[in-house]
């Protein structure tokens, strides 16, 4: 028996132990279709095209129902959820479930960078205030300038005396520290408190990774913050 017929008979004994081919061109896809498929799974951030590959051949194993469910819920992202139209965060109606909270105190606001630092402070249980997501922050490197965030009606908001404190709850990174200080120039002028986040957040690190006591008592233990 030569050597290629051990090899095949040892793939068919079982699936498991199968020579793993690795270096496969995952855009060798003899399907347009699933190659468009590929293209677009592999559009996602973190998806190279082996992994996109991998997710599109689990979903041409399922059933059509589960398939078409699959399409509708993706469908139904674009089709309901919505920018909160006074704070930025995600929604299916116009204002959100936070800032329709008449128990939330309106006049205190913790501006984020996006929504997954909304959810990573709300999980503290621990804040009362509202929030303002700027949608990113300001990024030269990146093209990303004040005029590209949500900024603007948050700067209304505090010229119009809606508001007696905002926290800079932004990453300490270059790039957050760069916003905080943009924020804290439109803003001075108000008569608004600015605040930012107690240090207990280490230096270069991203608020949505803070473990929830960290996060809680850099909120509760705030301080006046400095240009
Ligand atoms: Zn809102």
């Amino acid at each position: 028996m030569n050597e290629h017929l051990i090899v095949e008979c040892r793939c068919s004994a079982s699936a498991s132990k199968r020579p793993k081919f690795r270096n496969f061109d995952p855009m060798n896809i003899p399907s347009k279709y699933v190659e468009e498929a590929v293209e677009q799974f592999s559009s996602l951030p973190g998806i190279g095209k082996r992994t996109a590959l991998r997710l599109v051949l689990n979903l041409l194993k399922r059933n059509p129902d589960e398939l078409e469910r699959f399409g509708d819920v993706l469908q139904q992202l674009k089709t309901h959820v919505q920018s909160c139209s006074s704070c930025g965060n995600i929604s299916d109606t116009p204002v959100c479930s936070i800032c329709a909270n008449e128990k939330r105190n309106h006049r205190l606001i913790c501006i984020v960078e996006d929504i997954r630092d909304v959810m990573a402070i709300e999980s503290t249980g621990t804040y009362q205030g509202i929030y303002h997501v700027l949608g990113g922050i300001i990024s030269p490197m990146d093209g990303i300038g004040p005029n590209d965030l949500f900024i603007q009606p948050l700067v209304d908001k505090c010229m119009a005396g809606s508001a007696d404190e905002i926290i800079l709850a932004l990453s300490p990174t270059m790039e957050g520290d760069t916003t905080n200080f943009f924020l804290y120039k439109k803003l001075h002028a108000s008569n608004v408190q600015i605040t930012t986040l107690s240090r207990g957040i280490a230096v270069g690190s991203e608020i949505q990774y803070a473990d929830e006591i960290t996060l809680s008592r850099s909120i509760q233990q705030r301080i006046p913050f400095q240009s």
